[in-house]
């Protein structure tokens, strides 16, 4: 095994999938602390990834406007390298969200034990799903009441089409959580709460016959409903799980750090390294081969007083040596990597060396897109990332006529960029394009940099249209002509894009018009 196979076996490049308020921001914290924790405890001579995780990373980003950065989170575990890409919600879900998931090899999809799974979740859940990206499912807040677990396991496999495999299953109904039965290693691990600000939940390992008489009726209970799992098939199977067949289910409270030490050890053992990449012409790239590397997100005015713009890459193939010269593939210039860091929240650290697995953030990175390839020696380029559904759209017209030129440039170059998509047909022209998003904060973005980089300040005219439909020329002259729709040609791609109002609309309109083409786009509604 090369040095280069041998560092990217030991990477764990993932994200954590869910809906606002799910504990995504908890669990990230109780990951990067307990791996913190233990690695320190059990370091004889420590390296970087000890600086502390702060709880309001989130905030402060917000704190700055418009600029959120989403990045990846680095820590060690278990000799492991952990990179935890995040991916933006709340209010500043955007493309960008969606975009991030081509950079992991595996989510975890965080639901809330209540709630099940919720729209947020889905939508990301689809875009894994068209990577084909494998789910460790946990189901977050058993301290609080919630649902049935079996309830939870019809859900997530009604609605995502994998079979659910607990790993663990909870003694104790929501609310009134014990612990858990692990399903692999068959023990009976009982969890008690730490005072606040611990890093670790205290975890006892029970004998039967311990559990039965500290448990009583929830040990029984817990270990039959086990058994009918089993009964059921509902055991873990690696291949189905790396094939996104299946997924593996944790019970647990990330706030209380309960469950969040057998994810980790899940990621460790189940979840897949990075695997060659396949590039434009299919072939896989081995992860030995020279660098190479995909922008998955490129983050602009982060720094106000240095306006600078940080692309993110995924290392894909090779080591990434700070100083290195690689070639852009989009323009084939080269790109100098004088300035490489790891970025997460507001923290910021200079990386000398990356694997595969990695991401860097590249600053100064005015001529990157989404999508880009980076490599070192000879040519190689990996597919575009898609373009994702938008759901909402406004119509955006320069304040001023005499900035009309401005106003052109700044928007063709914000769509290169992949800030947002740029609509228009030849009935609203030039001066009135289509902006098209998957989270409002996008527009915000728009207005921000056409003022602040193109002196173009904008009017926007929100639309009430919800949904996008790729659709052809023929069908396209169908529904030219009805109401609550509208066609569009896309800049990015010259796709024909029909929006309409809501379902129901479009519903009723290929009910009266059979046989339009109409095929949904990635993620949003199916
Ligand atoms: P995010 O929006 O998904 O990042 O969610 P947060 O991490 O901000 O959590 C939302 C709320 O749920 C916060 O008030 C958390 O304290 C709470 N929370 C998160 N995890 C748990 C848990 O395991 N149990 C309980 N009871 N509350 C939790």
């Amino acid at each position: 095994m090369s040095a280069v196979t041998g560092e990217a076996a030991r990477r764990r490049t993932f994200a954590v999938i869910s809906h606002p308020d799910a504990g995504k921001s908890t669990m990230t914290e109780a990951l990067a602390l307990h791996a913190s924790a233990i690695t320190q405890a059990g370091a004889v001579h420590g390296k970087a990834g000890r600086r502390g995780v702060t709880s309001d990373w989130m905030e402060m980003e917000r704190a700055r406007g418009i600029s959120i950065t989403s990045a990846a989170l680095r820590f060690e575990y278990r000799g492991h390298v952990f990179n935890l890409v995040d991916t933006p919600g709340h209010a500043d879900f955007s493309e960008d969200t969606y975009r991030v998931l081509a950079a992991v090899d595996c989510a975890v999809m965080l639901l809330d034990a209540a709630k099940g799974m919720e729209p947020q979740t889905m939508k990301l859940f689809e875009v894994c799903r068209h990577r084909r990206i494998p789910v460790i499912t946990f189901v977050n807040k058993w301290d609080r009441p919630g649902r049935e677990p079996l309830e939870l396991l019809d859900e997530i496999e009604e609605r995502t089409g994998l079979r659910p495999t607990p790993v663990t299953w909870p003694i104790g109904s929501a609310g009134n959580f014990h612990g858990v039965v692990d399903r692999i290693d068959g023990r009976a691990v009982r969890y008690t709460r730490t005072p606040g600000g611990a890093t670790k939940a205290l975890e006892t390992t029970l004998t039967p016959g311990e559990a039965e008489a500290d448990l009583g009726a929830d040990w029984t209970r817990a270990r039959e409903e086990s058994d009918l799992l089993a009964a059921i098939g509902a055991e873990h199977d690696q291949k189905a799980f790396e094939a996104h067949e299946a997924t593996p289910v944790l019970f647990g409270a990330a706030l209380s750090n309960f469950g969040v030490a057998r994810l980790l050890d899940l990621l460790v053992d189940l979840a897949p390294a990075p695997a060659p990449r396949a590039d434009v012409e299919g072939a896989a790239r081995p992860l030995d081969a020279p660098f190479a590397g995909l922008v998955f997100k490129v983050q602009a005015n982060m720094d106000p007083a240095h306006r600078d713009r940080i692309a993110f890459v995924r290392v894909c193939s090779g080591r990434f040596e700070r100083g290195m010269v690689l070639t852009h593939a989009a323009t084939g210039r080269p790109f100098a990597t004088k300035y490489a860091q790891s970025v997460f929240g507001q923290e910021r650290a200079t990386i000398d060396e990356a694997f595969p697995g990695d991401v860097v953030g590249l600053v100064n990175a005015t001529a990157l897109r989404p999508g880009d390839t980076l490599y070192e020696g000879a040519a190689v380029e990996f597919p575009p990332i898609p373009s994702f559904a938008p759901e909402h759209f406004a119509v955006a017209r320069s304040r001023s006529t005499a900035k009309a030129k401005q106003f052109r440039r700044g928007i063709d170059q914000l769509d290169g960029e992949g800030v947002i998509q740029v609509l228009r047909s030849d009935l609203r022209g030039d001066q009135a394009p289509v902006l098209a998003a998957v989270g409002p904060m996008q527009f915000e973005v728009v207005q921000h940099r056409l003022a602040a980089e193109f002196g173009a300040e904008i009017v926007l005219d929100r639309l009430e249209y919800t949904l996008a439909r790729r659709t052809d020329a023929e069908s396209a002259e169908v529904l030219r002509r009805q109401r609550g729709a509208e066609v569009l040609m896309r800049g990015r791609d010259q796709a024909l894009l029909a929006v309409f109002t809501d379902q129901w609309r479009m519903r009723s309109i290929q009910r009266e018009h059979e046989g339009l083409t109409l095929e949904p786009l990635i993620a949003g509604q199916g």
